[in-house]
């Protein structure tokens, strides 16, 4: 079995740079770097809006020419291994992938991919015991966005750039980072007959570049070895040198309900932030602050999102303009023990193999390339982008041909404010990084989707 999975493995350092357009700082807002390569170094880089000097008219049409394109993806390959031949097939399949998406996707800005494909265990010395990591993709940046809701989520940058706005939070030079390990048994299109212990390479990349693009919750848990109790990602405010902490939803958790009863998991994300706003204020120090919530009485919600996530067909996630969870797209909940990464983030194996939404699955069955499991799944119209994920890329923002004009979140204001806060010197609104103790924490943390091929 091929299992789709966040990891604490890691990698090798791979710098990002930081574009700067056309800059003129006007804030010091703060973005949140997903290093692929050692993730618990997630690392809170300043964004400071800037200006890319368009005209809304000048904007809209380069926009235009571009959304019709069928090539959206732009893919920066650093192939390690010394046979040309297969770093050619990784690049075709990546020009593929983008192919497939762009199809689905009216992309107004292109999404920037930097690729690596290397021997892990070679380059990195990571060879491995239990199951090798193959790979990883995550969004090279994430970005806070204004919700109508009036909250505050961090979006994907890949997605950001869609929105269109001429001043926007300054951008990472790529929108998603990816590694790929070379030795694993990959097989490409114009190889021979895949074989039953080959995974097809093609399926993998679109799985991962859709996480990429935002296809990720932030549910997760934070604060236990073994997990027992779940949160949104811990994020803090900074209010002169005083650091506050608080969970922080992504942009994908605030359409995830309870089923059947229909209950948002934001309202789950507000009780448990009574106790960031309450009792947990008064922590400085993020190691105080877990335990804190872990003796608090809203550790208890935690629990009961525990549940949730491991109880069969207890999570959706609510596209657009639906209101009845029977319309909801099931979560994969029905994993126990809880799989970090695994669950909440992926679709419920059982309800979608064989069908045109099989892609986001968290696993994959080996054997099968990704043409056959569209044939598998009905042979969808839209190929291995099936009518729910299209749905859910819509809810996000996404624009596609049946829905020019999506939902678009605001930037946040320069003096933008938690929304316990009143005062004019705001506390700037981040996510936090890492201090030791939840270095092992944010290791595992979602965004990180790593790839296994478990011993089997
Ligand atoms: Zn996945």
């Amino acid at each position: 079995m091929i299992l789709f999975k966040s990891s604490s493995l890691l990698v090798l350092l791979l710098l990002l740079t930081i574009t700067s357009l056309a800059n003129i700082p006007t804030t010091n807002a703060q973005c949140y770097e997903h290093n692929p390569l050692k993730i618990s170094d997630k690392e809170l880089v300043e964004c400071p809006l800037v200006d890319d000097g368009d005209d809304e008219e000048s904007l809209k049409k380069r926009q235009n020419t571009s959304s019709n394109s069928t090539q959206m993806f732009q893919i920066k390959l650093t192939c390690g291994i010394s046979d040309r031949a297969i770093c050619a097939k990784v690049n075709t399949a990546f020009a593929a992938a983008g192919t497939i998406i762009s199809a689905t996707l009216n992309l107004k800005e292109p999404v920037t991919v930097n690729a690596t494909f290397i021997d892990f265990c070679k380059s990195m010395g990571d060879c491995g015991n239990s199951g090798f990591l193959t790979l990883g993709a995550a969004p090279a940046r994430t970005i806070p966005m204004q919700d109508l809701d009036g909250k505050q989520r961090f979006y994907p940058q890949a997605l950001v750039k869609q929105f269109g706005y001429t001043t926007h939070s300054s951008y990472s030079a790529y929108d998603i980072v990816a590694m790929f390990n070379s030795v694993a048994n990959f097989w490409f299109d114009g190889d021979p007959p895949i074989r039953t212990s080959q995974s097809d390479f093609l399926f993998v990349i679109v799985h991962e570049l859709v996480h990429g693009l935002g296809f990720t919750s932030s549910w997760d848990d934070y604060l236990n070895d073994v997990p027992e109790a779940l949160t949104p990602d811990l994020g803090g405010t900074t209010k002169g040198s005083r650091r506050q902490y608080q969970f922080v939803e992504y942009a994908f958790d605030q359409y995830i309900v309870v089923i059947p009863q229909n209950k948002n998991l934001s309202i789950y994300t507000d009780q448990e932030n009574v106790f960031s706003k309450g009792t947990g204020n008064k922590y400085t120090n993020i190691d105080d602050f877990a335990q804190g919530f872990v003796d608090s009485p809203q550790y208890a919600v935690a629990k009961q999102l525990f549940n949730y996530a491991t109880t069969s067909n207890s999570l959706g996630f609510m596209p657009r303009g639906t209101k009845d969870p029977n319309d909801a797209i099931i979560l994969e909940t029905s994993l126990n023990p809880y799989q970090q990464g695994s669950s909440i983030s992926h679709v419920d194996y059982s309800k979608y193999t064989n069908t045109s939404d099989f892609l986001m699955r968290y696993l994959q069955d080996r054997g099968v390339s990704l043409q056959n499991a569209v044939l598998n799944g009905g042979d969808y119209k839209g190929g291995a982008i099936g009518p729910q994920l299209k749905s859910v890329f819509e809810t996000l923002g996404y624009a596609t041909q049946d829905n020019p004009n999506p939902y678009r979140p605001s930037p946040p204001s320069p003096n933008s404010k938690t929304d316990d806060s009143s005062s004019s010197d705001a506390p700037k609104f981040n996510l936090i990084y890492s201090s030791l103790r939840m270095q092992s924490l944010l290791s595992i943390i979602v965004m990180f989707f790593a790839w296994y091929i478990t011993r089997d």
